[in-house]
């Protein structure tokens, strides 16, 4: 919580206006409210249309059963004193400091931050875009329709402009152990994408280790090939060849919606310097995927979004230093199986990590320096729990693995015992303890889990 400081008292707030509320414009909230309040105080206003924050990341689980992961964005912003409007921001004006909502207002600030996001739609024609928590609904009848037979052949599809490709990966390994955990057998499943190499962007050892669990799931890897549309059962590819399949599932592509008064480059994406500060404008920064940045994650969008705080809050009158940034992926693959945890600094092959244990703690799928915490702490069963947990902190690759197994095993071991006794609450208390642990809840226990809420609530 912030402090105020005593010259504080009395000074004219410092306005400052986040637009979105998404992963870096709750980063920014909780960064500019964890250093001591500025000598102006800070007024924040968020402006986001949705009041309902989703973690896209975890939406790849959904359609196998992993619940969706929310937020109510009007209550975040009441637990630090922010003013929460349902409303977006549709121009802004540079010179007199204003931006203009989408419901008509003029609002002042003395600082705006952009964390608008990008849109995601299909690119590759005939295909199945997976955008996110909306899609879970098709992928579910996708996956009904592979386990009854009616159809076999499915690739799963990167199309040129897309530089993070993880999803991809992590539907693949869900959809193929899906359907080895239900004896079902005569199907083929392919990643075809345009990287050399899965994950290319994450360095040789990521690829060899990703490359490693798609074979062993049986996925079969059709790697710098372009797709360009899917059209009657044929993937055509770049250059006129095309492969055969029955339905093909396909990243997104990623633009930024016009902002008028908002200087933005190829696909609206909105050009800004180190220190987030966007490009043409006073006073304005912008962080995470509306940004010009090539690797749209949720994890860089927060590190992104730390930097634009900083810079507020030292427009503000602080003395809080601006860090570099220096992006480090921090990515938890969903296999399927373990997870696989991967931190990787861009840029360079020195200080990659890869396990099947958290390389930081909470081990959130996005990792925020502040959001993970919070969020693991609001998706804790007992919301009291850890309530000391403050950023995210990275832990060395564990040298025994077992030992995190073994934690997430007692987990689960504990899970049974409960409900065994009848005891459903606190069974699953320890399983939302093992999911916590493993990302997402172990597959075996997805249905188990339904039951004993069902159970629990009876
Ligand atoms: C399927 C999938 C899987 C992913 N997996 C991972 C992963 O494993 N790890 C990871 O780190 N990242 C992952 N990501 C990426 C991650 O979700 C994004 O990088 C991250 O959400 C970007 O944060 P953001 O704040 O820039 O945008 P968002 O989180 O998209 O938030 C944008 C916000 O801006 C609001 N908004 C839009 N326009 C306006 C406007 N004009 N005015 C005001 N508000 C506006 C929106 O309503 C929203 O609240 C995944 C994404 C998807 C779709």
């Amino acid at each position: 919580m912030a402090r105020r400081d005593d010259a504080a008292v009395g000074a004219e707030p410092f306005q400052v206006a986040v637009a979105g509320g998404g992963v870096a414009a709750m980063e920014a909230v909780l960064a500019l409210r964890e250093h001591p309040e500025p000598p102006r105080p800070l007024a924040i206003t968020m402006f986001a249309p949705d009041r309902e924050f989703r973690l896209q990341a975890l939406s790849v689980a959904e359609p196998f059963g992993g619940d969706a992961q929310t937020v109510d964005l009007g209550g975040f912003c009441a637990e630090h004193g922010v003013e929460y409007r349902e409303d977006s921001v549709a121009e802004v004006w540079g010179g007199p400091q204003r931006v203009l909502t989408a419901r008509g207002d003029e609002v002042f600030y003395d600082a705006l931050l952009l964390a608008t996001g990008a849109r995601r739609h299909s690119v590759l024609p005939g295909s199945h875009a997976f955008r996110g928590g909306g899609d879970v609904g098709w992928f579910g009848t996708l996956l009904e329709r592979l386990e009854r037979g009616a159809i076999a052949d499915v690739a799963f599809a990167v199309p040129r402009q897309v530089k993070w490709t993880l999803p991809i990966f992590e539907l693949a390994m869900l959809t193929a152990t899906w359907l080895r955990d239900r004896d079902r057998e005569g199907f083929n499943l392919s990643v075809v994408t345009h990287e050399r190499e899965p994950l290319e962007v994450l360095g040789p050892r990521v690829s060899e280790q990703v490359a490693e669990l798609l074979g062993d799931r049986g996925v079969d890897i059709v790697a710098a090939t372009g797709v360009v549309r899917f059209d009657r059962g044929r993937l055509v590819c770049e250059g006129g060849h095309d492969f055969r399949f029955d339905e093909v599932v396909a990243l997104p592509g990623l633009d930024v919606p016009e902002i008028p008064g908002v200087p933005q480059g190829r696909n609206g994406f909105i050009g800004c310097d180190a220190e987030m500060r966007v490009d043409g404008l006073d006073r304005v920064w912008a962080a995470g995927d509306s940004t010009w940045f090539p690797v749209k994650q949720g994890g860089l969008a927060a590190q992104q979004a730390e930097i634009a705080a900083a810079g507020i809050l030292r427009a503000a009158g602080s003395g809080v230093e601006v860090p570099p940034f220096r992006p480090v992926v921090r990515g938890a693959l969903i296999t399927g199986g373990r997870p696989r945890f991967m931190r990787v600094p861009l840029g360079g092959d020195a200080g990659v990590a890869l396990t099947s244990s958290p390389l930081w703690w909470p081990p959130v799928k996005v990792a925020g320096p502040r959001l993970g915490p919070y969020l693991a702490q609001r998706w804790a069963i007992d919301e009291e729990e850890d309530p000391g947990l403050g950023r995210t902190e990275d832990l060395e690759p564990a040298r025994d693995e077992r030992e995190h197994e073994a934690a997430l095993r007692l987990s689960l071991d504990f899970a049974e015992i409960d409900a065994r006794e009848g005891d459903y609450e606190e069974a699953l208390r320890w399983l939302g303890v093992a999911e916590r642990l493993n990302v997402t809840l172990p597959a075996e226990y997805v249905e188990r889990r339904e039951e004993w809420r069902a159970a629990a609530t009876a």
